[in-house]
């Protein structure tokens, strides 16, 4: 179904960019429930795409998927470690092997 919006200013679109936003992120969580990780991946990438085109930041859901190949964490697509040394918590991407760091707290 295509429909062709008409957006009356930036504010709106905005809006309308972050409800969207927010409906792809249920789907995402909903289509992993179902396992159906092709229909998660896309939706990630439908809202890396949304936030681009509308430079709206993504920080609520930033430890919510592989920055690097869009695949959405959950506990079976990750693997946690703590690194002493460094401490930061480590989060691997069982999917491209991308590791991200986070900052531990003292
Ligand atoms: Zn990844």
């Amino acid at each position: 179904m295509k429909r062709k919006m008409i957006i009356k200013n930036k504010k709106e679109q905005s809006i309308i960019a972050k409800a969207r936003i927010e409906i792809l992120y249920h789907l995402t969580l909903e289509s992993l429930k179902n396992k159906d990780i092709e229909l998660a991946k896309n939706s990630v990438a439908l809202i890396q795409k949304i936030s681009r085109k509308n430079r709206i930041s993504l920080k609520k859901y930033r430890w919510f998927f592989c920055k690097k190949c869009f695949f959405p964490y959950s506990a079976e697509s990750i693997s946690i470690s703590t690194d002493a040394q460094t401490r930061t918590l480590n989060i691997l991407c069982k999917k491209c092997g991308h590791i991200r760091r986070k900052i531990l707290k003292k």
